[in-house]
């Protein structure tokens, strides 16, 4: 498939066209951000072990009957995604406390939580991407509360599918951060699923194997991800 005119490019990925408009490539760039970009490296081999792990969720979550823009990987650092009209709002799922939960309550990271938390944020880089809810979205026009049942039934199913895939390979799905939007009247799973945006635990010593190694100045940020990748089973990592 070949790529045409760039669509758009974010942080850490770039979307092109293809001569099929049903079809767009999503290259995993190597760069790695925090902190709304004010952290900015190059990481060798990120944008190759990205994508691969990215196809290696979103094939489990397929096969688990949730759908996504996801339709196979091309390259090392490409796959081919469905086009989508995007929500602005992020899906967040906790299992366990940590990140803006913790600062924002003043819960301890590690603490166990009775139930898993399911929170809304609004996509807005210049606004910090605050929290907001159910009632936000809907007097903002950000979203109707068909879409807000259907992200939270789709990103707490994607919970449960997850949280056992990684514990098979002794690891903690601690949170991790959804996005969803509209293909021919369709809502599907968009974005990418990387440790770059969920928080991911060695089960026995709770060490970071997510981006919070970058974040927070580890090392060994690419070669985590390959740790995980390869705990879960992904034989091509
Ligand atoms: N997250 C993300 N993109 C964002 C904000 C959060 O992917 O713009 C992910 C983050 O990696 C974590 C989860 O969502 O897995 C919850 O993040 P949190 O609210 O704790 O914020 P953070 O500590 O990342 O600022």
């Amino acid at each position: 498939m070949q790529k045409k005119s760039l669509l758009y490019s974010g942080k850490v990925k770039s979307v092109y066209q293809t001569e099929d408009p049903e079809r767009l490539v999503m290259e995993f760039r190597d760069d790695a951000t925090a902190f709304n970009g004010v952290k900015h490296e190059l990481l060798e081999n990120k944008g190759k072990v990205s994508n691969i792990f990215n196809a290696f969720i979103m094939q489990k979550l397929e096969a688990a009957g949730i759908k996504t823009h996801f339709i196979e990987q091309i390259s090392d650092n490409e796959s081919l995604v469905k086009p989508l009209d995007m929500l602005r709002v992020e899906c967040v799922v906790r299992n366990v406390a940590a990140g803006s939960l913790s600062k924002r309550y003043g819960i301890e990271e590690g603490a166990e939580l009775r139930a898993p938390i399911f929170e809304f944020f609004l996509k807005d880089d210049e606004l910090g991407d605050p929290m907001i809810n159910d009632e936000h979205i809907v007097a903002f026009g950000w979203g109707t509360r068909e879409d807000i049942n259907k992200m939270r039934e789709l990103t707490i199913k994607v919970n449960s599918v997850l949280k056992e895939l990684f514990l098979q390979g002794e690891i903690i799905l601690v949170d991790y951060k959804l996005e969803f939007g509209y293909n021919n009247g369709e809502l599907l799973l968009g974005d990418e699923f990387t440790p770059d945006n969920c928080r991911l635990w060695d089960a026995s010593t709770h060490e970071k194997m997510d981006k919070d190694r970058f974040r927070r100045g580890l090392g060994s940020v690419v070669e985590s991800y390959i740790d995980v990748g390869r705990r879960i089973g992904i034989s091509s990592l």
